[in-house]
């Protein structure tokens, strides 16, 4: 076999991950007819690819290089660790330091009483330890019946079983047996697409009460717990009216039922504060964390407890785990990732600088023909396309058509945009500079424009 090299013939390079490489969320064919896209290096929010393009990244990998690609720093103190304590695990009551460490500082910046960690290397696995969780929980509590998680359609939870059920993406739950039994999902807060002639505000509590029908209709007292992403990523960047959470955390409190917030985009600055929950106003009972918590350097994600929630499971033995939960390196690589994040002031400057002014630049795009809608919090932001803007109406071609295109058309203009159907998402590196702001709008723009020709 010979070993390929960044500087390979990007044919070759593309042969062979066609022959032997699997990947997520892609169309097989597509790997045959004209190959992956090989990326090689890549610098703050810049990648290289093994043709010589030279890509401005406005999704930050999947959501997760908040420090931006490329830092020093935390591959130090990856190989610093791996020369120290390479691996050991944290069952059977046995610890080491970059997982003490870490479990501290995550308890210091997270919101109110939610103090206590429970690792893993994923965001999926981190879900699938909240519905177990979630139901030790009630059961050590005498109520074993309350077994029903609630979730929302288009949500994004994962891709495990438990986490792919836990989401809402019904693309996904038509392969593979998903959902399990007992979750049980209500509509998004997506007024642009389902808001019909109601006003956002109606609309948000109109959505929030489906909450209460759900639980009403389970009965309350088999209901464990409410699933939500604060602003929905990967379903789109919905950001829900106003109205709406301050809604849903009444009906969660009003029936005693557990708040999960999944923070795995919104965590660790990317809405402009150091969790969603806060930008949303939110009082979780367990915050679901990964990605931007290393930065995407090292896989790692987590569970995060409150003082109650946390006592309740350590009544007993949570007979949980996986191999990597609280991996030594992963958690030296975050800590660092951490204190970046926090010393330099990055989450400040999205929430009074940077962030602001891409808000500014990116509602802009709303002059567009093709654009109805801008929504963005922090550095996370959707373009909703539409053909009229005054009914907020829908393509007339099959839906995810007009994205497509347009993605297609940021490509071929080095700029990382994706699609979800017929809208176009964000979310850079949260260290993008206001220059760079500049170039991410500017080749936006193009590339409606683009698609705009393509489409007449
Ligand atoms: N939860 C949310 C909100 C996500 O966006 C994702 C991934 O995009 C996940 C969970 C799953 O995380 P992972 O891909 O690390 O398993």
């Amino acid at each position: 076999m010979t070993i390929l090299t960044p500087n390979s013939p990007t044919a070759e390079l593309q042969r062979a991950d066609a022959a032997h490489h699997m990947h997520p969320f892609t169309h097989g064919q597509g790997l045959n007819d004209r190959g992956a896209r090989v990326i090689t290096r890549a610098e703050g929010c810049w990648l290289n690819d093994s043709e010589g393009n030279r890509i401005l990244d406005a999704m930050a990998g999947l959501w997760c290089v908040n420090i931006g690609y490329g830092r020093r720093e935390l591959a130090q103190a990856a190989a610093r660790q791996m020369e120290e304590l390479p691996y050991y695990n944290t069952f059977f009551q046995t610890t080491h330091v970059p997982a003490i460490n870490l479990a501290a500082r995550i308890a210091e910046l997270a919101p109110g009483d939610l103090n206590h960690v429970f690792f893993a290397s994923s965001g999926s696995e981190a879900n699938d330890t909240n519905l177990r969780l979630v139901r030790t929980y009630w059961a050590e509590k005498g109520q074993p019946e309350r077994q029903w998680v609630i979730s929302r359609w288009n949500a994004y939870h994962g891709s495990s079983v438990g986490s792919g059920s836990l989401g809402g993406m019904k693309g996904m739950h038509t392969q593979g047996g998903m959902p399990i039994p007992g979750i049980a999902h209500i509509d998004q807060p997506d007024w642009w697409s389902e808001g019909g002639d109601m006003t956002p505000e109606d609309f948000g509590r109109a959505r929030a009460k489906q909450l209460e029908d759900k639980i009403l209709e389970l009965g309350p007292e088999n209901v464990a717990a409410f699933i939500a992403e604060p602003v929905q990523g990967a379903g789109g960047v919905i950001v829900a009216p106003d109205t709406y959470w301050p809604e849903v955390q009444k009906i969660v409190d009003k029936y005693g039922i557990l708040l999960i917030a999944d923070e795995v985009i919104c965590g660790f600055g990317r809405t402009g504060r150091w969790f969603g929950s806060e930008t949303v106003g939110i009082r979780p009972d367990i915050m679901t964390i990964a990605k931007g918590l290393s930065s995407g350097y090292q896989p790692i994600g987590g569970s995060v407890l409150s003082d109650e929630v946390a006592s309740v499971i350590s009544g007993t033995e949570f007979n949980h785990g996986y191999t990597y939960s609280g991996h030594p390196v992963a958690c030296a690589v975050a800590l660092e990732n951490l204190r970046i994040l926090d010393e330099e002031g990055v989450v400040d400057r999205v929430a009074s600088d940077t962030g602001p002014y891409l808000k500014e630049r990116f509602e802009s795009l709303t002059d567009h023909p093709l654009v109805g809608e801008a929504k963005i919090v922090g550095m996370m932001g959707s373009l909703a396309l539409t053909p009229d803007k005054a009914s907020r109406a829908a393509f007339a071609s099959e839906a995810g058509t007009v994205g497509y295109i347009t993605r297609e058309r940021c490509f071929a203009n080095n700029l990382i945009m994706r699609h979800v159907g017929d809208r176009m998402i964000i979310s850079p590196p949260l260290v993008i500079s206001r220059e760079e702001i500049d170039v991410l709008i500017e080749r936006a723009w193009q590339s409606l424009d683009e698609a705009h020709e393509e489409l007449k």
